[in-house]
This record gives C-alpha cells, sequence and structure tokens, in this order.
C-alpha cells in the first residue's frame, strides 16, 4: 500500500484506491486515499512550510530544485515503468516523459533567480519598484493521461517561485506523483512543501478548490471540471490556471508529401491512444488530394503497432478504464449513425486489457458530434475542405482552441492559417505542441492562463508594487 505525503509522513489515508493496470485489467497497486482531515492537514503543512520556503532567496530554492532534477534523472527507469504500467502508455513515450519531468525541473530551477520586478519613474519623484511574491499555498489538480509530466509543469514554477504545493493526482494515476514527493524529500525539498493527496476529485479536489488558506488552483482536465471550478474558487477570490480539453484541428493542404502528413496526422491523434488533450482529432483536407489522403491515414492508422506498453515496438496502448473504451465505443456507434463513413479500426483487440485499434472516420463534416465533441480516445474524423478560408473557419467553429497544425510549404499561407486560427498553440508542418521553452495553453474554452516558459512564473507569483519616497 502506497500512503499519502504530508510534510514528512505518510499517512493511510481515510480510504482506499485500487489502481488497475489498463493493459491487464488486473489490480496493481493499492493506494491511500485522502479524506477531508487529511486534506486540511496537507494544506496546514503546506502553509507551515511557506514561510520559510518562501522567503528563502531563489539561488537557494534553485539549488534544492536542480537536486531534485538529478535525482528524478536517476530514477527515470523506476518512474517510467510506474507510468507505463499505470496509464498503459509506451515506454518509450513513459521514458521520454520521465526524462522530460528531470527538464523541467531543470528549467525551472535555472528560471527561478531570472524572475524579478523593475524600477519604474513615476510622476512623484522617488522611486517606485515591483517585487515578485510568492501566493501562498497553491493547489494543483492534475489528470490521469500524463499524470507526472503535468503535475511537474505547475510543482515546478510553483516551488520556484516560493509558493508550497498540495498535489492531488487522478484518482486513476496516482503513483508517479506519490513517488515524486518521496523523492523531493530525499533531494532536500523540506518537508511540508510538496504534499500529495491522491482522493476523489468531487470530494477532495472540491475541498482543496474551497480551501480558504489555499491561494491558488493550477488544474488540468476536462473543461467541465474547469467550469466548476472556476465557479468554485469566485467564493474566496482564488487565482486559477486551467488546461482544459481540446479538439484540436489539423490543415492538410495538398501541396504536401502526403504520405508524411497523414502519417503525422495520424501519429498526432492515436499518440497516448487518442487521450492527450492536443490530439489533432479534426483532419482537415484539401478536396483535390482528399480520397488519396484517407487512404494514406487509413495505412497509417493499420500501421500502428497496438499491444503490451512495455515492448520496445509498441506505439500504441490500451486506453485508460473500461469507461473510457465505453465513451470510445459510444462515439464509434454515434459517428456511423451521423453519417461518417468508417474507414478502419475502432475494434477491441480480443484478450485481457482495455485495446481498441485506432479507428478513422471519413466523410466527417463539422456538424457532427464526433466533429465537436472532445471524445480521447483513438478517433481521427477527416473531413475536405475547397478553400483557404473553408478550411479556417471550418477550424475555428469549436468552442476549443487548445492547439492545431497546418501543413503547406507555402510559407506565407502558412503564417497566414496559423495567425487565423484561435488556438493557443499551433505548429506548421509538425504535430508538435509542447516545448519546455514556450508557453502552452488553451484559447475560448480549452483554458485560462499558460505554462511552460517563462510565462508560467507569472501564474505563480504575485507583483508588490513599492513606491519609496526620497524627498525630504
Ligand atoms: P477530469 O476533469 O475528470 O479530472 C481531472 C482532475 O480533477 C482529477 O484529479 C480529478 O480527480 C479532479 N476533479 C474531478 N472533479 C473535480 C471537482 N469537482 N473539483 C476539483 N477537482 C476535481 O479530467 P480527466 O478525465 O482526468 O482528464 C482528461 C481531460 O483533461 C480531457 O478533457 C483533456 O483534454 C484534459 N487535459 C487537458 C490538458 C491541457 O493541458 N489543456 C492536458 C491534459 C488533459
Amino acid at each position: 500500500m502506497r500512503n499519502l505525503l504530508i510534510a514528512d509522513r505518510r499517512p493511510s489515508g481515510e480510504g482506499a484506491i485500487r489502481v488497475i493496470e489498463p493493459a491487464t485489467g488486473e489490480p496493481f497497486e493499492e493506494v491511500a486515499a485522502a479524506g477531508p482531515r487529511d486534506l486540511d492537514a496537507a494544506v496546514a503543512a503546506a502553509q507551515a512550510a511557506q514561510p520559510a520556503w518562501g522567503t528563502r532567496t531563489a539561488v537557494a530554492r534553485a539549488e534544492i530544485l536542480f537536486t531534485l532534477a538529478d535525482v528524478v534523472r536517476a530514477h527515470a527507469e523506476e518512474l517510467a515503468l510506474l507510468e507505463a504500467r499505470n496509464v498503459g502508455k509506451p515506454i518509450g513515450d513513459a521514458r521520454w516523459e520521465a526524462n522530460h519531468v528531470a527538464d523541467t525541473l531543470r528549467y525551472y530551477a535555472g528560471a527561478a533567480d531570472k524572475h524579478f520586478g523593475e524600477t519604474i519613474p513615476v510622476k512623484k519623484g522617488g522611486v517606485a519598484l515591483t517585487l515578485r511574491v510568492p501566493l501562498g499555498v497553491v493547489g494543483l489538480i492534475v489528470p490521469w493521461n500524463f499524470p507526472m509530466v503535468i503535475a511537474t509543469w505547475k510543482v515546478a514554477p510553483a516551488l520556484a517561485c516560493g509558493n508550497t504545493v498540495v498535489l492531488k493526482p487522478a484518482s486513476l494515476t496516482p503513483l508517479t506523483a506519490l513517488r515524486l514527493g518521496e523523492l523531493a524529500l530525499e533531494a532536500g525539498v523540506p518537508p511540508g512543501v510538496l504534499n500529495v493527496v491522491p482522493g476523489p476529485g468531487a470530494a477532495i479536489g472540491a475541498a482543496l478548490t474551497a480551501h480558504p488558506d489555499v491561494a491558488k488552483i493550477g488544474f488540468t482536465g476536462e473543461t467541465a471540471t474547469g467550469r466548476a471550478i472556476m465557479a468554485a474558487a469566485a467564493r474566496t477570490i482564488k487565482r486559477v490556471g486551467l488546461e482544459l480539453g481540446g479538439k484540436s484541428p489539423c490543415i492538410v493542404f495538398g501541396d504536401v508529401d502526403i504520405d508524411q502528413a497523414a502519417s503525422e496526422a495520424a501519429a498526432s491523434v492515436f499518440a497516448n491512444a487518442g487521450q492527450d488533450c492536443c490530439a489533432r482529432s479534426r483532419t482537415i483536407v484539401e478536396r483535390s488530394v482528399y480520397p488519396r489522403f484517407v487512404a494514406a491515414m487509413q495505412a497509417a492508422a493499420e500501421r500502428t503497432v497496438v499491444g503490451n506498453p512495455l515492448e520496445e515496438t509498441t506505439q500504441m496502448g490500451p486506453v485508460i478504464s473500461t469507461q473510457q473504451r465505453d465513451v470510445t465505443e459510444r462515439y464509434l456507434a454515434i459517428g456511423q449513425q451521423e453519417g461518417a463513413r468508417l474507414v478502419c479500426g475502432g475494434d477491441r483487440i480480443p484478450g485481457p486489457g482495455y485495446f481498441l485499434r485506432p479507428a478513422v472516420f471519413a466523410d466527417a463534416t463539422p456538424g457532427m458530434r464526433i466533429v465537436r465533441e472532445e471524445i480521447f480516445g483513438p478517433v481521427a474524423s477527416v473531413m475536405p475542405f475547397d478553400t483557404e478560408e473553408d478550411a479556417i473557419a471550418i477550424a475555428n467553429d469549436s468552442i476549443y482552441g487548445l492547439s492545431g497544425s497546418v501543413w503547406t510549404n507555402d510559407l506565407k499561407r502558412g503564417l497566414r492559417v496559423a495567425r487565423a486560427l484561435e488556438t493557443g498553440v499551433l505548429s506548421v508542418n509538425s504535430s508538435s505542441s509542447v516545448h519546455l521553452q514556450a508557453p502552452f495553453g488553451g484559447f475560448k474554452q480549452s483554458g485560462l492562463g499558460r505554462e511552460l516558459g517563462l510565462h508560467a512564473l507569472d501564474h505563480y507569483s504575485e507583483i508588490k508594487s513599492i513606491y519609496f519616497e526620497t524627498a525630504p
């Protein structure tokens, strides 16, 4: 049984979570679940630890975060294996993620002493200056699709800025968050600075959001949950950072290498079994190359190696749970009822575990539910367009605005379309959304605020403005 982490105590919680391995459908580990008293204790521990952590020099905090990055790097294989088994993601991807966690900690360790205020000439004769000060205790609530990566995107800048943290991982995937908390203690992060409390979102996540001693909630998850968090945070005027759902477009013009674009478009939906907020699940293709593209995307989907996440050659593992498989299958049925053409996949792979074959719908239309709603499973919808304006209009016809791709060899057009798309993150001739050094976050109902890059530090600190009178 893995226990909670509150200060340097490992209490056994007020309940238990049975963690299932999605590749087998079998119980994998048991983890303590926090109850309301545990949550209060975690917030109290974070509050008690904050003054000392927040008043250390940024250089001193950075040194500890650099050490933590090294400790994580030394445990990368252990973390990767835990994540691969818990989420069902391919071990190669999980290794990349474990090293990305170490890179993220290094980045914010390096940034800690480079985030500072200004001196400002003002009309009165004295000196105005600004200080960056920590918010206090921050509550971080994260989802199950990239558990340790998304936790670290928040924990690292929060700690670098001098805040202390109560981290609530998703109940499906609490393992790496708890291990990161233990590694932080090993690296010299003082007890109480990073507390980890797995537990049900509706109770523990909601209690963290309502807690009067928590200054900010950094949340990643569904748009509907983000709405509830924003409403609850209003009561205490809590700061909120929201990274929410997506239904990202991938626009393909006819002047590119169709096989390459189709392979990348397929990979951008089927990576992490489609459980990726940045999945380009709406593929919008110039009509002149549409039939060729659909055939190439089908071939790419059928080539995707689906299987045991611990095999080195696996490209796609199972979805996380029976519930996620049911949701995906429901959308596969809805798509066919709506008149989209299922060209491949969608069927279960016989045997244990929650495996589905990657599915491609052709002839989708912008009004269909499979095009409008986030499925969060390995399902791509492809539709044709006639003009650049049509492509932009179809892409922007969404409540979401997280990421997207444009494929074209016409650079002027690439930039024109990139500027016109209502998304927070966009790539031209690529499907990558995440660059540690660049801001990440959504427009519209995909979120509020930015993570990664130096922008994240602004969201984990307050600006204090001080005026010094110099006249006698
Ligand atoms: P979810 O919203 O169901 O849960 C996310 C977290 O919130 C979990 O820890 C959960 O326990 C907690 N929670 C649930 N209800 C709560 C409440 N009322 N108050 C406080 N906390 C609560 O999301 P999920 O199913 O775990 O993750 C999938 C979703 O996350 C998808 O919509 C996906 O697009 C989104 N996501 C977004 C990003 C991004 O950066 N924009 C990244 C990854 C995932």
